[in-house]
């Protein structure tokens, strides 16, 4: 599986909270499949970096990114709770949360 460009090199990926996790996860298309690299979002210090590098939207992007899963650059609907602690806001809220 290519790994796509924003993830394939740059020094911020060595920070993140999935950085151990195997390809077929971080860019899996289903909740089941993906949920490890959903959970390690949840504490992930680059979660914003990797939102902004990835563009999910932007770059029709399948996978996980910021606590979100992403196919075809569209949010897939989540059984849990994934969202990164950076996207959290002081009132509890998830930043961006419909
Ligand atoms: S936000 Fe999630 S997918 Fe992005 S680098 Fe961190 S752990 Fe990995």
């Amino acid at each position: 599986m290519p790994v796509p460009e924003p993830f394939a090199s740059p020094r911020w990926r060595t920070a993140a909270a999935c950085a151990g996790l195997p390809p077929q996860i971080i860019f899996a298309r289903r909740e089941v499949e993906a949920r490890p690299a959903l959970e390690a979002c949840r504490h992930c210090p680059v979660a914003r970096r990797c939102e902004e590098s990835v563009a999910p939207a932007e770059s029709y992007f399948d996978g996980v990114s910021a606590g979100r899963l992403w196919r075809n650059g569209r949010l897939v609907r989540l059984r849990g709770q994934y969202v990164a602690q950076s996207h959290v806001t002081p009132e509890g809220d998830a930043a961006g949360a419909a």
